[in-house]
C-alpha cells in the first residue's frame, strides 16, 4: 500500500507516519509526485492491512492510503507514475531521449576496444559497452579479461565522454565494477541470483537488469523490486529475448513486453536486438522494431572485425553496419516522439500507456 500525503502536508506529519511504519516493523519508501509526498509501505503486511490503513488514514497530513494491486510495489507504476530518468555523465535515460548503448561483446584489447568505441561514438551511440567478466555457457571458452579490461573501458570514457556499461556476475565483484563502470549490467543468466541484485541495490550507480531468458514479466519486475528496495531506484530493463520452441533465431524478441512495461513500470526499457537474435543482419530490423514499440533505447554488440570476435562473432555489428542501423533508428524515433509526445511532455509513449496518470493519483 502507498501513502499520500495531502498538499501541504508538513515534516512532522511525514515524519509521523513513517515512524508509524517503522513501529510496525515495515519500510517507508518516500518519494514526491505531483508536489505531494507519496510513501509506499515495504514489508511483509499480512493480516494486519486493514487495520493498518485504518491506522495510517488517520493520521495527521494523510489525503489517502491506497492499496497497490501488483507483488511489484516500487517498480510500479501505481506508487510512481512518473516515468523515471537516470543520468549518468553526458548520458540522459528515460527523458524521451534515444540511447543508444554499443560496444563490443567482450573487451578483448586495447586498441579492439578503442578502436570501436571511437567508431560508436562519431555515429551517435551513447552509451559505450563492453564485457570484461563473460558469462560463458561453457567453461573452456574465453572468460573476458577482467579488472583489465575495466581499465580499458574507464580509459575509452576518457578518450570518447560515453559513460560505460558492463556486466557484474556475483556479489564480490560489485565494488569493482562499480569503481570502474558507470552503470552495472545484470546478465540474463543472473536475473533471479538474488544475493547479486541485493549487493547491486546497494551501490551508487545505476543498473540495467536484463530479462531472464526464461522470465516472466512479473517475474523480471520482482527482480527489479530487490534493487530497489535495497536502496537502488536507478534501474534500467533490459529485453534480450526470451527461449521459446523457435531455434532459427538465438532467442525470440518478446516486443509486446515493452509496451506492457510502459503500462506496468516508470523504468525505462532497452532493447537488446544483439542477444535476441544472434545473427548480425537480423539487428538492424528488430532495433528498428523496439524503438517503434517504444523502447527507450537498443544495445547493440559492435566489433572491428566481427568474424574474428572472441565471443559472439555471429551478431556483433561492423561499424558500416552500426552506422546504418543509426540511419534507420534516429528518424524512427524522432517520428515517434513526435507522434506521441503530448502535455506529459518527455514522458512519450508511457504518456498513452500508464493506467494511472497523474490526475489519477492526485484523485486517490
Ligand atoms: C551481454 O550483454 O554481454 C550478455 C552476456 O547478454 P545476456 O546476459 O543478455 O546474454
Ligand atoms: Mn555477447
Amino acid at each position: 500500500m502507498f501513502v499520500v500525503m495531502a498538499p501541504g502536508a508538513g515534516e512532522a506529519e511525514i515524519l509521523g507516519v513513517k515512524s508509524t511504519i517503522l513501529g510496525e516493523g515495515l519500510t517507508p519508501y518516500d518519494h514526491v509526485a505531483n508536489g505531494r509526498t507519496v510513501i509506499a509501505v515495504i514489508g511483509d503486511i499480512g493480516a494486519r492491512r486493514p487495520a493498518l490503513i485504518e491506522r495510517l488514514g488517520g493520521l495527521g497530513g494523510v489525503a489517502t492510503v491506497t492499496p497497490i494491486n501488483r507483488p511489484f510495489k516500487l517498480a510500479s507504476r501505481e506508487f510512481h507514475p512518473d516515468d523515471t530518468v537516470i543520468r549518468g555523465l553526458d548520458a540522459v535515460i528515460g527523458d524521451g531521449s534515444l540511447t543508444v548503448m554499443a560496444g563490443p561483446c567482450s573487451v578483448e584489447s586495447q586498441a579492439q576496444l578503442f578502436a570501436t568505441a571511437d567508431a560508436v561514438a562519431a555515429a551517435g551511440a551513447t552509451v559505450l559497452r563492453g564485457g570484461a567478466f563473460k558469462p560463458r555457457t561453457s567453461p573452456y571458452s574465453f572468460q573476458g579479461l577482467g579488472v583489465e579490461a575495466l581499465r580499458d573501458l574507464a580509459d575509452a570514457r576518457e578518450r570518447t565522454g560515453l559513460p560505460v556499461i558492463t556486466e557484474v556476475m556475483e556479489p564480490s565483484q560489485v565494488d569493482i565494477v562499480a569503481e570502474y563502470a558507470d552503470i552495472l549490467q545484470v546478465g540474463t543468466r543472473n536475473m533471479q541470483n538474488f544475493s547479486l541484485l541485493m549487493a547491486v541495490g546497494r551501490v551508487a550507480r545505476p543498473v540495467m537488469l536484463k530479462r531472464g531468458f526464461s522470465a516472466t514479466v512479473e517475474e523480471w519486475l520482482m527482480a527489479a523490486e530487490y534493487i530497489i528496495s535495497s536502496g537502488n531506484p536507478n534501474v534500467i530493463l533490459c529485453e534480450r529475448g526470451i527461449r521459446t520452441f523457435e531455434t532459427y533465431t538465438r532467442n525470440t524478441l518478446d516486443l509486446a513486453a515493452v509496451p506492457v512495461l510502459r503500462r506496468l513500470t516508470h523504468l525505462p526499457v532497452i532493447v537488446d536486438p544483439s542477444h535476441a537474435t544472434g545473427k548480425r543482419w537480423l539487428v538492424e530490423p528488430l532495433a528498428i522494431g523496439g524503438i517503434a514499440v517504444g523502447a527507450d533505447g537498443v544495445m547493440v554488440e559492435v566489433h572491428p572485425d566481427p568474424d574474428k570476435a572472441l565471443s559472439d562473432a555471429e551478431q556483433q555489428l561492423t561499424f558500416d553496419q552500426f552506422r546504418a542501423m543509426m540511419a534507420e533508428i534516429v528518424p524512427v524515433h524522432e517520428h515517434l516522439r513526435s507522434t506521441y509526445a503530448g502535455p506529459a511532455g518527455d514522458a512519450g509513449l508511457a504518456a498513452s500507456g500508464a493506467p494511472v496518470g497523474s490526475a489519477e493519483l492526485a484523485r486517490h
